[in-house]
C-alpha cells in the first residue's frame, strides 16, 4: 500500500514537471491570439484525487489556484495543503454541505441553483463574510448536469444579486463532451455571448469578471472564446485512474 502510494506521488510529480511549462506556454499563445496577456488567464489546477504532496509540489512550482470537487475529499486534504494557493470549489455542491466549505474556500465556482445561493448567503452572513461565486451554466441543457439553463440564467443572476453576502463574479460551465471542435466551439461561443450580454446589463452587486471554461482537452479553444479561468486536471497530473487499473 505504502509503496503504491509513494510511487503514485512520484509519478504524478514527474508528470506535472513534464507538462506544466508546456501548458503555460500554450495558454500564453492562446491568450495572445485572443488579444490578451498570459497573465490575464488563470490556470486553476483541478486537484480531485491528487494527493496533497503532489498538489503542494505544483504550488511550489508556481500553481496559485487550485479547485477541488468533492467536499469529503477536500476536508480530508485541506490541512495538508499549502496556503500559498487560492482555493476554489468547483464540484457539485449539495446545500447541506455548504457549511463544511464556507470557511475554507475563496470562491464557489459551481453554484447551480437559487436554493444553493441562498444557503451560501445565509452561512456567509453568519461568518461575516461575502462569498464570491460563479454561476454554473448547463450550456448543453443536459439532463445529467446541473446548472442554470441559457434561458433562465439572467433572471436567476438578478435574484442572486439581491443576496448581500454573495457576490456573483462570473460564469462557469462544463460543456457537453463534443464529437469535434466545431461542436465545442458552438458551446464556448454561446457562453461567451451570455457572459458579454449579462456583463452589459450591469446588474447591481454583480461583477462579471470571470468566465471559467476549458479543461485538459479544450482549454486553448476556450481561451479563444474569452475564458479567463481554465480548469486543468489530467494534463497537469496524469490520468485520475492511474494506479487503479
Ligand atoms: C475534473 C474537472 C476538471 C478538469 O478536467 P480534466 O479533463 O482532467 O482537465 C475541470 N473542471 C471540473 C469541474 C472538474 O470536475
Amino acid at each position: 500500500m505504502m509503496e503504491k502510494l509513494s510511487s503514485d506521488i512520484v509519478t504524478r510529480c514527474e508528470w506535472f514537471d513534464r507538462n506544466y511549462s508546456d501548458i503555460k506556454e500554450r495558454i500564453a499563445v492562446a491568450a495572445e491570439k485572443s488579444g490578451r496577456k498570459a497573465d490575464d488567464i488563470i490556470l486553476l489546477a483541478a486537484t480531485k484525487t491528487v494527493p496533497a504532496e503532489v498538489i503542494n509540489h505544483a504550488i511550489e512550482s508556481g500553481i496559485n489556484y487550485i479547485g477541488e470537487n468533492r467536499v469529503q475529499e477536500f476536508l480530508a486534504k485541506k490541512d495538508d495543503l499549502s496556503r500559498a494557493a487560492h482555493r476554489h470549489f468547483i464540484g457539485h455542491l449539495q446545500t447541506n454541505k455548504v457549511k463544511d466549505i464556507v470557511d475554507e474556500v475563496e470562491m464557489i465556482q459551481s453554484v447551480h441553483s437559487l436554493k444553493l445561493a441562498k444557503e451560501i448567503n445565509r452561512l456567509a452572513e453568519k461568518r461575516n463574510k461575502v462569498m464570491d461565486i460563479l454561476c454554473e451554466v448547463n450550456i448543453g441543457n443536459e439532463e445529467s448536469k446541473s446548472g442554470f439553463s441559457n434561458d433562465e440564467i439572467l433572471e436567476r443572476i438578478e435574484e442572486i444579486s439581491k443576496l448581500p453576502f454573495v457576490r456573483v463574479k462570473g460564469l462557469m460551465t462544463i460543456p457537453p463532451i463534443s464529437e469535434n471542435s466545431d461542436e465545442s466551439a458552438r458551446y464556448f461561443a454561446k457562453m461567451q455571448k451570455l457572459f458579454i450580454d449579462i456583463k452589459g446589463k450591469k446588474v447591481d452587486n454583480v461583477d462579471m469578471v470571470y468566465l471559467s471554461m476549458g479543461m485538459s482537452d479544450d482549454y486553448e479553444q476556450a481561451i479563444g472564446y474569452g475564458a479567463n479561468i481554465v480548469r486543468i486536471g489530467t494534463s497537469l497530473f496524469g490520468r485520475r485512474d492511474y494506479g487503479n487499473k
